[in-house]
């Protein structure tokens, strides 16, 4: 139980440091309830956390996590489906002013979907969700016939991203706030091995430093 102690004790230093510094914080966020201004739909991929990369203070985003990270589309079947119930409280409750796709390099759930149907059943959750997405697998493999299979999942990584940012749109209230300028949507992605995080702008992804934010 070695592994869980690290975390009980990363837990004491974070009730007398962090949360010592930000008391005040978190007894205004206690007193008022969450008014984020972003939600951030990552993939959940321990080595890219949103809240960490982006350096933010607790309250500030509202996270929905799933495997690659990808947004259904409204009227998907999976009625059950957790990401789009997150998308309806942020938008609908919270009112959040921005939507963020955060997809990010070396995604296990991309490698998935580009894998194809998986014979045994351990992939039996995984499968069905992530072959949401198929017709973006399909046009990976046609546009990139004759790339090595790393780069194409890599293609299909920041092309699930733009497929997310299409379907959000959807949501006929999402496209509302859209067109009204009260809602922004941006498709951002990770790149684990440089620490690059890159935003998509005019149909390529560039440095968000380098984003026309105004
Ligand atoms: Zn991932």
């Amino acid at each position: 139980m070695k592994e869980v102690k690290k975390l009980v004790e990363g837990y004491e230093r974070f009730l007398d440091q962090d949360f010592e510094k930000q008391k005040d914080l978190y007894q205004k966020l206690s007193k008022d309830g969450q008014s984020p201004q972003f939600l951030v739909i990552s993939c959940c991929d321990s080595r890219v956390d949103p809240a960490h990369i982006m350096n933010t203070a607790p309250g500030e985003l509202f996270i929905v996590r799933n495997i690659a990270n990808l947004v259904p589309v409204s009227n998907s079947d999976e009625n059950l489906n957790c990401t789009n119930a997150a998308i309806e409280f942020a938008v609908k409750h919270l009112k959040v002013k921005h939507i963020i796709v955060f997809g990010h390099s070396q995604c296990g759930g991309i490698k998935a979907l580009m894998e194809g149907n998986h014979p045994n059943d351990n992939y039996s959750f995984i499968d069905p969700w992530v072959e949401l997405f198929e017709s973006v697998k399909e046009k990976i493999l046609e546009e990139h016939e004759k790339k090595s299979f790393n780069e194409q999942c890599s293609y299909c990584e920041r092309a699930c991203i733009e497929a997310s940012l299409n379907n959000l749109m959807t949501f006929p209230w999402i496209k509302e706030k859209c067109n009204s300028g009260d809602l922004a949507i941006h498709g951002w992605y990770f790149e684990i091995e440089t620490g690059r995080l890159l935003g998509k702008e005019n149909g390529e992804f560039i440095p968000v430093s380098k984003l026309k934010l105004n």
